[in-house]
């Protein structure tokens, strides 16, 4: 998707030289939008703050007004109906942008694409989000949802663990891996009930060792919630360690 410069930028011995290859040696391109490449107006912007340009942020539909008290969804009543029908071991849920246009594919990039680059402009927006929604007063401790450490070995990187820390170089609140996942989603997930599916759930996550979340405010941190099993996974295990309370903060729902 992003246009990498090539590593060796030397031109090929049978390659004829091009006008516009000297010019763009001489003068590298601007930087660009994460997510689409296009090269943002101006030399300087985007270089230290990176942002998405103005056509991919047309379609990023930000979450706020009537939202359900418990799980962030856009809903008139207070409660949402899930909400009713089975309450959430967390406190309250809250997204930055609903899951769908540019926000889900700078979610999936950054997830299954190795975009790392959209991890501070996605940062950002939950920093953004927790302003919005829980108030700058809450001193708490940002948790990643933490992955399978073989999972995560394949992949590189946690991309919870990567948004945390940009969210925290706004927000001033320390990222914690306060826990670890002990079983992979074995990816069945389409075969089984969501009451199975939860049961597996509940006894993926544990607290990692060593540390101590007794009477800490917890913000978990994730990149999209969907149902919301995972996030109250994560809640009951910080639970049993005598947290205080248990938010989830993400980037899209
Ligand atoms: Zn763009
Ligand atoms: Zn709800």
């Amino acid at each position: 998707m992003r246009h990498k410069p090539p590593l060796n930028w030397l031109p090929h011995k049978t390659e004829t030289r091009k006008p516009g290859r000297l010019l763009s040696l001489l003068f590298p391109q601007p930087p660009i939008c994460p997510l689409c490449s296009t090269p943002h107006k101006g030399w300087l912007a985007g270089l230290v703050h990176p942002y998405l340009c103005a056509q991919c942020a047309a379609s990023v539909h930000e979450l706020f007004g009537a939202l359900c008290r418990s799980c962030g969804k856009e809903s008139e009543h207070g409660l949402c109906p899930d909400c009713v029908r089975e309450p959430h071991v967390f406190l309250q849920a809250r997204a930055f942008a609903k899951y769908e246009g540019s926000a889900e594919k700078a979610v999936k990039a950054l997830k299954y694409q190795n975009e790392t680059g959209l991890a501070p402009v996605l940062g950002e927006w939950l920093a953004l989000a927790y302003a919005r929604h829980y108030g700058l007063d809450l001193k708490a401790w940002l948790v990643p949802v933490p992955m399978h450490p073989l999972k995560e070995r394949r992949r590189g990187y946690n991309q919870a663990q990567l948004l945390a820390k940009e969210a925290s170089r706004h927000l001033h609140m320390p990222v914690v891996q306060a826990l670890r996942r002990i079983s992979e989603d074995d990816g069945s997930q389409t075969v089984r009930s969501r009451a199975q599916r939860l049961t597996t759930l509940e006894s993926a996550f544990a607290l990692a060792p060593g540390i101590s979340v007794a009477g800490q405010h917890i913000v978990l941190i994730d990149d999209v919630l969907t149902t919301g099993g995972t996030a109250d996974a994560c809640a009951n295990a910080l639970i049993d360690g005598g947290v205080a309370s248990v938010y989830v903060l993400t980037v899209a729902r």
